[in-house]
């Protein structure tokens, strides 16, 4: 049976010793900020946001709510974020995405400070990342990074394939397996005989966004398999991108889907948001 890899309480773990960390930052009087903005009410990002904010209260940082009706103009959205950025009481500022179609994702990213881009977007963040330089990390690929090492799963030297290669989750998350050592293949919709790259893989990580894609035939026997896709299926349960009953017998571990990857977003935003406190 694969070792079955606990987001839920190594996110637990993560948010316990960052609720430590607020309390001495705050005896030395420094307090910590999160404005979270949110523009219309779709209701899946309602509860992301909800969450956000639990988290924020949990480590015991401020969050700010800025809940914006979905016919705000671009420029009330973007005079809103400056107004933040040089606020110097709030340390991280997020966008809840998506944004209505008729604001540009790209030009509101850039807008954010990179100092107080706690999500890890900006481009001179990504481009941290890139050389190698100190930077707000997405926190989905960063949530990754924590799951394999408090898991005891080494990665120096391993073959490591990641399918998707999105700007928030497949090409960051190549970028800190490489970081850590790994041998990195990233894979996507026009990869050649995705199966055999699949199988070449020591450590599997999988953000293509399709239910149950990868079956057992696209796992090596032993191999690590990490979950990001998340899906609400038609009987109202949550599956990943992998079929998990088949692929949980082939596999050496493996995230289950909820209480996998899920749960790690949250704690490391909330990671960002305390670093973005001892800058
Ligand atoms: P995107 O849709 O932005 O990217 C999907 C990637 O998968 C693309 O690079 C695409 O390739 C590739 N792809 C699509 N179809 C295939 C295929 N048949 N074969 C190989 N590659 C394929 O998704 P995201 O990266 O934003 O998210 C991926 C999944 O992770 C989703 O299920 C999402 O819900 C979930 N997610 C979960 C989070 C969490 O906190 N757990 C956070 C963020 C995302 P191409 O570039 O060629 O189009």
């Amino acid at each position: 049976m694969a070792q079955l890899i606990d987001g839920k309480k190594i996110s637990q773990e993560i948010k316990d010793e960052l609720r430590d960390k607020v309390a001495s930052l705050q005896q030395q009087g420094i307090e910590g900020a999160l404005a979270v903005i949110q523009v219309g009410n779709d209701p899946a990002s309602s509860v992301y946001v909800r969450n956000k904010k639990r988290a924020c209260e949990y480590i015991g940082i401020r969050s700010e709510s800025y809940e914006l009706p979905e016919e705000t103009t671009e420029e009330e959205l973007l005079a809103l974020i400056e107004t933040l950025n040089e606020d110097p009481k709030v340390n991280g500022i997020l966008c809840q995405l998506p944004v209505p179609a008729h604001m540009d994702e790209n030009k509101i990213i850039r807008t954010i400070s990179p100092e107080k881009d706690v999500d890890g977007f900006h481009t001179q963040n990504v481009g941290a990342l890139v050389v190698g330089q100190q930077g707000f990390v997405s926190c989905t690929p960063a949530g990754v990074i924590q799951l394999l090492k408090r898991s005891g799963i080494e990665i120096a030297g391993k073959n490591c394939v990641v399918v998707g290669r999105s700007n928030i989750v497949g090409k960051p998350m190549a970028l800190l397996m490489l970081k850590e050592n790994a041998t990195v293949t990233i894979c996507h919709s026009r990869t050649a005989d995705l199966k055999a790259v699949c199988k070449q893989a020591d450590i599997l990580i999988v953000a293509v966004g399709k239910p149950k894609m990868i079956t057992a035939e696209y796992v090596k026997e032993g191999a690590t398999v990490i979950d990001v896709g998340i899906h609400r299926q038609e009987d109202g349960k949550l599956c990943g991108d992998v079929d998990f009953d088949q692929v949980e017998p082939v596999a050496g571990a493996i995230t289950p889907v909820p209480g996998g990857v899920g749960p790690m977003t949250i704690a490391m935003l909330m990671n960002n948001c305390v670093e973005a406190m001892t800058r």
